[in-house]
């Protein structure tokens, strides 16, 4: 158990993630007066997805109802006007406080004017970026200004493993660092781990999006909902070392053509290549399927002025964009997540999340394109805000410590190659019934595997690996859960009577 000498290590606020949603939450947190710790298991700023973002911050300008009209059309309906209100009013504050004014960030203008972009299913221009390289410009001066300020203490290379609870409070958490676990106790902890991109064989996210504090935070009882709306991307270079072609070039006029050279996205939707990210997607994926390939043809603007980083990131690897950038879907993001309110506050007392890992209602069962750093932005200046205020209560908590790191060889490249399998094959842009009941059942085994571990090891690939399994597990039993096909969740056959 943890001795009183143990238990030094205190904050008010505990932010674990240092994206843009956990960056947003530390800067409120200390300007509201608060201690702020901000723990990531990143030892680089782009091992956060918000580092490679690219297409841009989508903001409210004169438009508030028809941002609002594109958010809620996008999601199928589903998203939750209260909380589109929330992101939709917020919006302009948020990017003009901490984006323009405290960090600077030089955002593509013209002359005094900048110039906003346009993505599928946005009606009008509303997209600040810097070329398609946006997060970057972002990420690195917030951590930079949060290394200047003194409240802030960032500790990277620090993984959050468990959830220190007691009555269904939250006294902070478990972090494994160079090996070593302490309880750190904080006033309020706030989850802001990002997506879930390590569970599937191809995605857009950085290695280390294994659902960590989706699982932390299911696993203490907190809620989660939305778990089966996993976003593909539809437009992704799969050729070699894969990298995302922003929903941008769309926008700006690229077509795509199937294997036989022929525009098909007409036939799919009235919005041809603009429709919502999940038509586009699964038309990609039919399309690659009866015609070999499809590519994004660029031709019809002037690619290389206007997307001078990605026609870069082609030429780097041989592609010849001037003949078509070939393009599949991956997985992108995650809808779903922890359940919050407008404020970021669980279900469970202490305890907040924002970002890709939070479930706030803004997208539904489908995300419009550029609004999840905004999402962050603003949920992480909320949350900063109300977590604050709340003393640190160090408690007696379950101790981590002196438990065997070393796994068996191979433990868990095996286990992922059959996680990646299964949730490729039945969890993945189209579904069925009976695929998701044989993922369940395979996924449930595999989480038992994976536990059997945690309950003698600490290490941290073991919790990553624990992370992938149950996050998987939600998003299979979600998914077999949910009957009809809205946005994201599409199924391709029927439940029949007899289902279970
Ligand atoms: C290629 C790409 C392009 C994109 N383009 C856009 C775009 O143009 N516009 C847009 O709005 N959105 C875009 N998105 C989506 C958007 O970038 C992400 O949804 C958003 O940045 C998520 O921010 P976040 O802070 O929640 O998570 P992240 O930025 O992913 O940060 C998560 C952090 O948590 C840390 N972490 C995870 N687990 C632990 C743990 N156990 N302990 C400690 N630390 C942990 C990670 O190391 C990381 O630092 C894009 C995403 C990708 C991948």
């Amino acid at each position: 158990m943890t001795t009183d000498s143990e238990t030094e290590t205190t904050t008010g606020v505990l932010v674990v993630g240092s994206g843009i949603a956990g960056c947003a939450t530390a800067l409120a947190a200390a300007r509201e007066g608060a201690r702020v710790t901000l723990a990531t298991k990143a030892t680089e700023p782009e091992h956060a997805s918000s580092w490679w973002a690219q297409g841009g911050i989508a903001v409210t300008r004169d438009d508030p109802e028809s941002f609002k009209d594109d958010i809620l059309a996008a999601s199928d309906g589903t998203a939750d006007p209260d909380a589109v209100d929330v992101l939709v009013e917020n919006a302009r504050t948020a990017v003009e406080d901490v984006l323009f004014e405290t960090l600077g960030v030089s955002f593509d203008a013209a002359g005094e004017e900048y110039e906003y972009g346009r993505e599928a299913a946005h009606s009008k221009r509303r997209i600040l970026h810097v070329d398609a390289s946006t997060g970057r410009h972002i990420l690195g001066p917030f951590l930079s200004h949060l290394a200047s300020i003194d409240a802030v203490t960032i500790r990277q290379d620090t993984a959050a493993l468990e959830l220190i609870t007691h009555e269904g409070r939250v006294h902070g958490a478990h972090l494994e660092s160079d090996g070593e676990v302490e309880p750190v106790f904080a006033g309020t902890t706030v989850l802001a781990t990002g997506g879930v991109g390590a569970l599937y064989p191809q995605s857009t996210n950085p290695d280390g999006a294994t659902g960590d504090g989706i699982t932390m935070a299911a696993l203490a009882g907190a809620d989660v909902q939305d778990m089966e709306y996993v976003q593909f991307h539809p437009t992704v270079c799969v050729e070699s070392d894969p990298f995302l072609v922003s929903e941008a070039v769309r926008g700006e006029g690229a077509l795509l053509r199937n294997g036989d050279s022929v525009r098909f996205m007409p036939d799919y939707h009235e919005d041809a290549e603009l429709a919502p990210r999940d038509v586009v997607a699964r038309a990609v994926a039919r399309e690659r399927e009866r015609t070999g390939s499809v590519t994004l043809d660029v031709s019809p603007l002037a690619f290389a002025e206007m997307f001078p980083d990605l026609a870069g990131m082609c030429e780097s690897r041989g592609i010849g964009w001037q003949s078509g950038i070939p393009v599949a879907p991956a997985e992108h993001f995650l809808c779903g997540g922890i359940a919050v309110d407008s404020e970021g506050r669980t279900s469970l007392d202490r305890l907040f999340a924002v970002g890709e890992c939070s479930r706030t209602g803004v997208h539904g069962a489908n995300r419009l394109a550029s609004t999840s750093l905004l999402e962050g932005l603003v949920w992480g200046l909320r949350a900063g805000r109300a977590a604050t205020g709340v003393d640190p209560e160090p408690i007696e908590a379950p101790d981590l410590l002196d438990r065997d790191p070393a796994l068996p060889e191979r433990f868990g490249a095996e286990k992922s190659v059959r996680l990646h399998r299964v949730m490729a094959e039945h969890v993945g842009l189209e579904r069925t019934p009976e695929g998701l009941r044989q993922a369940t059942a395979v996924l449930r085994r595999l989480k038992g595997e994976v536990d059997a571990y945690t309950r003698t090891r600490t290490s941290r690939d073991l919790y990553e690996l624990r992370g992938k399994s149950v996050t998987a597990l939600l998003i299979a039993r979600a998914a077999a859960d949910n009957p009809s096909s809205t946005g994201c969740h599409y199924l391709s056959e029927e439940p029949t009577a007899h289902a279970d």
